[in-house]
């Protein structure tokens, strides 16, 4: 069973990454989603069912937890992202059910009758290997990015539809007075392709500036480290690392970034990872893929404009 999210009732990126997971593991998979029901274009990809919930992803995760419970009898594995509203939602899923929960996923396989399963443990600096039998009751949230989309929007036929009406109130504290939409348009953090991510170096919000003016060319979003954030020059929905959020893009360009270990355990997973750092000794060239020496306020603006001229 795939739980998934949906923005402006749009199946998630991760939701994709999840089937098409399901699809390599030839596993028959079910998906589960929170109210609206998505376009059919976006359900026509691979999955057998569809399981729809009166309530939105927005609904306390107390009571989607108390209302998948009963869902998951059937299932020997139930996938969420590894996003803060899946994991979240996946430990309460452990708590109430003592289903094994493996978090944070980058790479799962199949070998003979188990499941392999990678983790990366102690902020990245090692990766746990795991081998459960298949039969094992599991779940798993999978890091966005970490695993490829190979299934396509409207290439399979439309799954039946079963409508779950009952939902459990369940006792909560919390409750939710109003959602408000962040600063930014851009696609999240954790599931951009692209992200440009400015550090203490940036000086101030405003010099921020430049990086979105590269991310306006590249499709990207923009991200910052936690000094970044803490001097209050980007919000921390935009902290990437240990304390901030898990990014895999294809793309990684950190600017003015040293590379301390608790920002590398959240970005170090990307694709390419390019440095523009004006000290040639900085860390972060240790795991960067290509590196500019050099005052990012120089280069930044010289590489827009590069690409500007490229695009045009
Ligand atoms: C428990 C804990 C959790 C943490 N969690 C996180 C986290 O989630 N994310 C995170 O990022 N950090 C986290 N940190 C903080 C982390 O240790 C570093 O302090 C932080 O990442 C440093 O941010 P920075 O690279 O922007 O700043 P600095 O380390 O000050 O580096 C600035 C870099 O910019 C370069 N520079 C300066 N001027 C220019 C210029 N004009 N052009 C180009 N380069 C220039 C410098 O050479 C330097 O390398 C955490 C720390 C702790 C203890």
């Amino acid at each position: 069973l795939i739980v998934t999210e949906t923005k402006d009732t749009q199946l998630k990126k991760t939701a994709l990454e999840a089937i098409s997971l399901c699809a390599q593991l030839e596993i028959p998979c079910d998906v589960a989603v929170m109210g609206a029901l998505p376009p059919p274009e976006d359900l026509s990809v691979g999955a057998e069912q569809v399981l729809t919930f009166p309530k939105e992803n927005s609904a306390p995760p107390a009571e989607i937890a108390a209302s998948l419970i009963q869902t998951l009898e059937p299932y020997t594995v139930c996938l969420l992202a590894g996003s803060f509203w899946g994991k979240d939602l996946a430990a309460r899923l452990m708590a109430q059910t003592q289903i094994p929960l493996f978090q944070d996923l980058v790479h799962v396989s199949r070998e003979a009758n188990a499941f392999r399963l990678k983790k990366p443990l102690y902020a990245g600096k090692v990766t746990a290997v795991f081998e459960i039998p298949m039969h094992q009751k599991m779940l798993w949230t999978l890091r966005p990015n970490a695993f490829s989309i190979t299934c396509q929007k409207g290439s399979g036929p439309m799954p039946p539809i079963q409508k779950r009406t009952s939902w459990v109130p369940a006792p909560t504290r919390e409750q939710l007075i109003k959602t408000e939409a962040g600063e930014s348009t851009r696609p999240d953090l954790s599931e951009a392709s692209i992200i440009i991510s400015g550090g203490r170096s940036l000086k101030n919000r405003e010099n921020f500036k430049i990086l979105w003016d590269l991310a306006d060319v590249l499709g990207a979003t923009v991200g910052a480290s936690r000094a970044a954030v803490d001097a209050g020059y980007a919000p921390h929905a935009m902290q990437v690392g240990q304390t901030g959020k898990t990014v895999s893009p294809t793309l990684y360009i950190a600017c003015g970034i040293s590379g301390a270990i608790q920002h590398l355990a959240g970005m170090k997973t990307s694709k390419t990872i390019v440095a523009i750092n004006s000290d040639p000794e900085a860390p972060i060239f240790k795991k960067a893929d290509y590196g500019v020496v050099g005052d990012l306020f120089e280069i930044v603006p010289k590489l827009t404009q590069k690409l500007r001229e490229l695009h045009s």
